[in-house]
């Protein structure tokens, strides 16, 4: 099993490659600074919040300084202070969650975009435990697949839910024009220019979108020919989900 993911990873996901390559290389973002609100980079944050001033900075590691210290070299966003806070409710309800078991128990895997305003536990009923929830820009099949691979073969999944929705990002441009933009924010770093391998697999029309995945997945023969496969369309305005294959 192991030579045989090794060489799935090494074929077939270029373009994965290439966007790794990417944010390592390229500048985090495309956004101006001033709009920025969360990032990763800890020099970019690093100022963002000021240290209580009782640490004790040089304390041995063996004592009360050291997580402490921990907590200074973490990056601190205003998001984080509301995840801790969150956090601590939902563990307060947590039950027996820790107990469930790795494989999804409705051996189904979801396919779906990353939009922020998709609840999929809540819009299909879904519980913990019970589906993978694969998500990117789209909800695109081809940019799933190596999720998808694993959700069947070491997970046990055999179902696969496409999900889009109305009002998707990915209707709202073409992959040239994100690769300019790109390129025109940072034109002296040639890491920059690794962009123009990235395919953004946007689309045009949202049902046509839907039937292309679930076509591509039925025939692709890294998915299971047992899985059975739909597609659906979500309305962001309504809450209703529509099926479509
Ligand atoms: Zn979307």
């Amino acid at each position: 099993m192991q030579i045989l993911l090794r060489r799935l990873y090494n074929g077939g996901f270029n373009h994965l490659k290439s966007t790794h390559f990417l944010v390592q290389r390229a500048p985090r973002t495309v956004i101006p600074a001033s709009s920025r609100f969360c990032t990763t980079d800890t020099q970019e944050n690093s100022g963002q919040f000021s240290v209580p001033s009782n640490i004790d900075r040089e304390s041995s590691s063996d004592g009360p300084g050291k997580p402490q210290r921990e907590a200074e070299r973490l990056t601190r966003t205003a998001m984080s202070a509301e995840f801790v806070k969150a956090n601590e409710k939902y563990v307060a309800d947590f039950g027996d969650k820790g107990s469930l078991p790795i494989p999804p128990s409705k051996k189904l895997a979801i396919v779906t975009c990353m939009d922020a305003r998709l609840n999929l536990y809540a819009l299909l009923g879904v519980k913990e435990g019970e589906a993978h929830i694969i998500r990117n820009a789209g909800g695109i099949a081809k940019d799933a697949l190596r999720s998808i691979i694993i959700s069947q073969r070491l997970l046990g999944t055999r179902e696969i839910a496409v999900i889009h929705h109305t009002s998707c990002g990915m209707i709202s441009f073409k992959t040239p024009q994100l690769r300019s933009l790109i390129k025109e924010s940072d034109p002296s770093n040639p890491a920059v220019q690794a962009v123009d391998e990235i395919d953004f697999l946007e689309f045009s029309d949202l049902d046509q979108s839907v039937k292309d995945d679930v076509a591509w997945l039925k025939v692709n023969p890294l998915v299971l020919p047992e899985s059975q496969i739909t597609g659906w369309v979500y309305d962001v305005e309504t809450g209703t989900i529509r099926q479509i294959v």
